[in-house]
């Protein structure tokens, strides 16, 4: 399928890069362009935050009653809901994931509006007690224009994460997609508009990170900053947006350790722990590529894990035997086989797979076999680093206290799972992991109504769930004096 040239969308027009550059858009299966984009730069910034001022200081989207400003999130909701084919469809070709996948980050999408349009009528502030002769007015107000930059394994998913909370709150935004995967996020445009959502609310520029993003976060005029990518790029927006004392939520990496006590029901097990590190390609914040398992478990978990590597079937997400698509580039790959190489030089031992695919009917894609390494230790790179692709590391341990103390060795803290069928030893380990998310006898769920971030460096601030409307929410206390002098 090809895309053709694609405009991005800045102040309810569909707009060229002012320096008139594109950037090339692969399928990352076929290794083939499928569609070009403008390469944005800070014109395109200056242009696109001007629009979001003005669409915010004029009142046009935040001065809107609650309530219709809740239909229109609903109305965009139902249009994503009865577009999901065709986006799904795009998001396959532009990412390299499975259909099934990328449906389900469609529809997921389409209830995120349908949740944040929800909040809106339902956000109420606090009259805290302050005497018989004042009153406290505790209100909230949305932050302004926000800066909502997003990587590129769940395009469309991470664009309504933040654009639809950033509505709700009443807040415009410019959003810059990554440049591997811009096409998903400029089908949103044409919904915005049916829905009502008035030029500027939302604007999107194409482009780099290095150039539109760098320039979106240094404006004077966005007032926070929402960021999902990596810890090293997050790191350098904390500091660039401190210039100005900008809000910045960062949503960073992870190396989620995934933790299997004896007890533990192993056919879940496995079968979690291979989805926990395999979904998406292994490119997931969250990806539990850190395997522990209480030592009378080990050999019989490793051996089980990889019998279960013989369902994978690599291939085109359109097709629908697929259950792993490829990475979503070239560079991508080469990053993850460095890491593979890395693993190797460490002493780790590969026990499944552990190479490109041989079948030739792949090779132009960007595609890499899942894999699994034993032999590892907690110093290793690939117990420390995170890869970002299906590549597991299974490391057997003895008592409780050693698997979280492996656990949280790590500087990451975006999540971790655990399985045991004790419910008090599976309570006190969750108090004891440094994480934002534990899951229980489970692997990745993330329903879009509970909070999600990192504890330590995945992250500050969350996404999601209520809290994730309050980041892009001001408060303010207004105070009456009620004194008559009497
Ligand atoms: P990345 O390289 O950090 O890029 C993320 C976004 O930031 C892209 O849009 C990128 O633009 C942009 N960017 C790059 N340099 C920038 C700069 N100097 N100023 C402003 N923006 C800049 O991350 P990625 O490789 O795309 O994504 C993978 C990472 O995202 C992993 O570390 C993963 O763990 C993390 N992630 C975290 C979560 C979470 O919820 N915690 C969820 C998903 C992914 P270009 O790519 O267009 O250059
Ligand atoms: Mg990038």
């Amino acid at each position: 399928m090809r895309y053709g040239y694609q405009r991005m969308y800045i102040n309810g027009q569909w707009v060229d890069a002012h320096g008139g550059n594109t950037i090339e858009v692969f399928d990352p299966a076929l290794g083939s362009v499928i569609a070009t984009v403008p390469q944005g730069g800070e014109e395109d910034i200056e242009h696109a935050v001007q629009a979001a001022r003005h669409c915010f200081d004029s009142g046009a989207w935040p001065g809107r009653p609650e309530r219709e400003r809740e239909r229109v999130l609903l109305d965009i909701a139902r249009i994503i809901r009865r577009e999901r084919d065709v986006l799904a469809s795009i998001e396959v070709a532009d990412s390299g994931k499975p259909l099934a996948d990328a449906l389900a980050d469609i529809d997921e999408a389409a209830f995120i509006f349908e949740y944040y349009g929800g909040w809106i009528t339902k956000l109420s502030g606090e009259i805290p007690p302050v005497g018989p002769l004042a009153m406290s007015l505790v209100v909230k107000e949305p932050v302004g224009v926000a800066g909502c930059i997003v990587p590129w394994n769940y395009p469309f998913l991470m664009a309504a994460q933040k654009i639809a909370p950033a509505l709700a709150a009443g807040c415009t935004c410019v959003l810059k997609p990554a440049e591997q995967t811009p096409l998903t996020a400029l089908e949103l445009p044409k919904y915005l508009e049916e829905a009502h959502v008035p030029p500027g609310a939302v604007n999107i520029v194409t482009g780099y990170g290095e150039e539109a993003g760098e320039a979106l976060v240094k404006h004077p005029g966005v007032d926070m900053v929402s960021f999902t990518g990596s810890l090293t790029v997050g790191r350098h927006i904390q500091e660039t947006a401190a210039r100005h004392i900008k809000r910045v939520t960062l949503e960073l990496g992870g190396k989620s350790p995934n933790i299997v006590f004896a007890d533990a029901d192993l056919d879940a097990a496995v079968d979690k722990a291979c989805y926990g590190v395999f979904w998406n390609q292994g490119e997931v914040c969250s990806a539990a590529s850190r395997v522990f398992v209480q030592e009378p478990l080990y050999q019989e978990f490793v051996n089980r894990v990889k019998e279960s590597l013989d369902s994978v079937r690599l291939g085109h997400g359109a097709n629908p035997a697929t259950t792993m698509g490829p990475l979503v580039s070239h560079e991508q790959q080469e990053r993850v086989m460095g890491h593979v190489q890395a693993a190797y030089a460490d002493g780790a031992r590969c026990v499944a797979k552990g190479s490109l695919p041989a079948d030739p009917a792949l090779s132009q894609g960007f595609f890499v076999e899942p894999m699994v390494f034993t032999d590892v230790n907690p110093s290793m790179r690939i117990m420390r680093e995170e890869i970002f692709g299906p590549v597991m590391a299974i490391m057997p341990f003895q008592s409780e206290s050693e698997a979280v103390a492996l656990a949280n060795d790590t500087p990451y803290g975006l999540a971790a799972a655990l399985w045991t069928s004790d419910i008090k030893r599976a309570l006190a380990v969750a108090r004891k992991l440094r994480a934002g998310t534990v899951w229980i006898n489970d692997s990745q769920p993330a329903p879009s109504e509970a909070p999600w971030g990192g504890y330590k460096q995945s992250g500050n601030g969350r996404e999601l769930g209520r809290l994730g409307l309050e980041e892009f929410l001001e408060t303010k206390h207004i105070y009456i004096n009620l004194d008559r002098g009497e």
